[in-house]
């Protein structure tokens, strides 16, 4: 399994990446995401777990394309949005499908083995709740826009794709203008060497 190899292991998670990516695909008549489609998708990724991974590689959508955004939600769901038409497929996982990974194969005792079973042979309807749904993509999120890039007066870092607030008239990076953003604290210079 491709997914496998990309991701380090086969788990549960990636299964489930996949088969929403999948059904992703399939709602929204994408079928060659990776070859003629590869300009009509983007997602939306709502959790960074395995099946992130998978999701990315079914999809061919890719933080360095520009066409994975992740949103830290802490949620196992993902919207497929049709650049084309702006019109989207938000596909939840169910709470209740580990439950029946449970019920389906309680001779199974090794958790992640019942569920990756069960994970590839429950319908899209016992796994997945599926809303419609539009997205407006901004054309500056997406590949092929520059942007436009600027040099925070503070910092001295380089800024792109118009990630800069105005403070009194000032143009900042997002950190500079609000240091609550920094996930980052100073940790004081460091000794010179030698
Ligand atoms: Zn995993
Ligand atoms: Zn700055």
């Amino acid at each position: 399994m491709k997914a496998e190899a990309a991701h380090g292991h086969l788990c549960a998670g990636q299964i489930l990446g996949v088969r929403m990516a999948l059904l992703g695909l399939r709602r929204l008549e994408i079928e060659d995401p990776l070859g003629a489609d590869r300009k009509r998708l983007a997602t939306y990724v709502e959790i960074d777990r395995c099946a992130t991974d998978a999701i990315a590689l079914v999809t061919g959508c890719r933080l360095g394309k520009r066409t994975l955004k992740f949103l830290d939600w802490g949620k196992m769901a993902a919207t497929f949005v049709d650049l084309a038409s702006g019109r989207g497929v938000r596909i939840v996982a169910l709470e209740d499908s580990r439950e029946l990974a449970r019920q389906l194969y309680p001779h199974i005792e090794n958790k992640s083995r019942q569920q990756m079973i069960a994970y590839r042979e429950l319908s899209d309807a016992q796994l997945f709740r599926e809303q419609q749904v539009r997205v407006n993509v901004d054309a500056a999120e997406l590949p092929g826009n520059r942007g436009e890039r600027f040099l925070c007066p503070v910092c001295g870092e380089g800024v792109n794709f118009g990630r800069f607030v105005e403070v009194e008239g000032q143009r900042l990076c997002l950190t500079c203008a609000r240091p609550e953003l920094r996930y980052w604290a100073e940790d004081g210079p460091r000794p010179n060497c030698g």
